[in-house]
């Protein structure tokens, strides 16, 4: 099931809490999270908040792939390894 995020703006901004950082002021944007088509929920957000959430939206498109590849599991080649727990 893929789950997908879709960033809409609003036509007349209003002013409320920021769902992101919590402040109040103008919120322009509204996040739609949906799973399998079917609406999960929403995030509302200023301009600040949703500049940054677009950015870490365009960067998963691109390593999606990587992501869900990842072996968190296994540990990194040689990384970690030289730590003594008992030191
Ligand atoms: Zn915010």
């Amino acid at each position: 099931m893929k789950a997908t995020l879709d960033m809409m703006s609003f036509q007349e901004p209003r002013r409320k809490k920021c769902d992101c950082c919590d402040r109040t002021g103008l919120i322009r944007h509204k996040l739609l999270v949906a799973k399998a088509g079917l609406l999960v929920g929403d995030l509302e957000f200023c301009q600040d908040c949703a500049r940054v959430m677009a950015e870490i939206m365009a960067a998963r498109e691109v390593k999606e792939e990587v992501v869900e590849e990842w072996d968190f599991a296994g540990g990194g080649a040689g990384h970690g390894e030289s730590v003594d727990p008992g030191r």
